[in-house]
């Protein structure tokens, strides 16, 4: 091959390497976070998909897929604990959102958060 050739295609190899690397390194950090919650909003939609995520708030809460309560799995059974009347085993991130009036529970009814603890 000729010598020329060889050489500039190697600087376009270096280059473009140089080029996709820095643009990791300069990701503000609100674009890594959107980029990181999206990934999990993914994920969690992924679960809902699959039965394994019964979360009682839309949108849904992210701290049972951390793995943050009650189950390491990624799974979330709020909305079940909500219909056996089990509040006290509701995520906070769950409670906080009934709170806030983003209850989606199949009990809508029980929506409401017990005046307890
Ligand atoms: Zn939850």
């Amino acid at each position: 091959m000729n010598k020329t050739i060889f050489l500039t295609i190697m600087i376009v190899i270096v280059m473009s390497v140089v080029f996709y690397s820095s643009n990791f390194n300069t990701e503000s950090f609100e674009q890594k976070r959107e980029r990181i919650l999206n990934e999990l909003s993914l994920a969690i939609d992924e679960a809902i998909e699959k039965d394994r995520y019964k979360c009682c708030i839309d949108p849904p809460c992210t701290m049972c897929y951390m793995g943050n309560w009650l189950w390491d799995d990624g799974s979330c059974y709020c909305d079940d604990l909500i219909m056996k009347g089990e509040f006290d085993k509701v995520c906070p991130q769950c409670i906080k959102g009934i709170e806030e009036g983003r209850c989606i529970s199949t009990r809508i009814e029980e929506c409401t958060i017990p005046q307890v603890k």
